[in-house]
């Protein structure tokens, strides 16, 4: 059987460089959902189809096929066989992808991709349903959270070293957005696993963060 450790919480609380660093410590590969969601969202904003649009998103899903690939340990997502890696990485991918992913059809879309990868390897997965929906047996349930200003200060950081001309309160009012989106939709909205630890990394640092992850992963996997 495979190790799994599920990694939620809400967008900007550091979990894809924590999470990720916590798995090359760990060995594991690093999946990193949300990029499913936002290759999705991209697809729609590319072909005009309102990412609000239930019917239409459904419609256009079997013209759609993605996938993760592993190049050198690093995840890169392929949507209809472009690397669209960068490209999911801008504001609007980020709200095209909270709007496409309250859709039922696209979560039941991307399920058996996240499942599957989580059955052939050892694996640290980050969303924001993986410990209650998608790998509800995953070994260690971790949920990730930092307060909406302090993740905000860091997207925003983010953004501006990527040259992104964004202001502090755009990037804040996105965030807070997106935590309602995310955490108000009926279909697995965001919340901690019912056995999942909650780590605060509002005050803590890189490196502490990626220590309580490791030294949580490894008192559960030890017991
Ligand atoms: O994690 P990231 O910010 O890249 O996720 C983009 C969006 O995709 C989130 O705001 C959320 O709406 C959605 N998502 C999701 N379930 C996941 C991962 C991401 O609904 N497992």
């Amino acid at each position: 059987m495979t190790v799994n450790i599920a990694i939620d919480g809400p967008a900007g609380a550091g979990k894809s460089t924590v999470a990720r660093a916590a798995a090359k410590e760990l060995g594991y590969i690093y999946v990193d959902t949300g990029a499913l969601y936002r290759a999705v969202g991209v697809y729609a904003l590319k072909n005009g189809i309102a990412t609000r649009d239930a019917e239409n998103i459904e419609k256009m899903l079997p013209g759609v096929t993605v996938e993760l690939r592993f190049i050198d340990g690093e995840q890169q997502v392929f949507l209809n066989g472009e690397n669209v890696s960068g490209e999911i990485r801008t504001p609007e991918a980020s709200m095209a992808a909270s709007d496409v992913s309250a859709i039922p059809a696209v979560r039941s879309f991307l399920f058996d991709l996240q499942r599957d990868i989580a059955r052939k390897n050892n694996c640290l997965m980050d969303g924001r349903d993986i410990g209650t929906v998608v790998l509800p047996d995953a070994q260690v349930k971790i949920f990730l959270t930092a307060s909406p200003e302090i993740r905000a200060k860091r997207r925003y950081d983010e953004l501006i070293a990527k040259g992104s001309a964004v202001s502090f309160d755009e990037v804040l009012e996105d965030l807070k957005k997106r935590d309602y989106n995310d955490s108000h939709r009926e279909i697995a909205p965001l919340k901690p696993a019912e056995n999942g630890v909650i780590i605060d990394t509002s005050y803590l640092t890189f490196e502490e963060s990626v220590s309580k992850i490791i030294e949580t992963a490894k008192e559960i996997l030890d017991e």
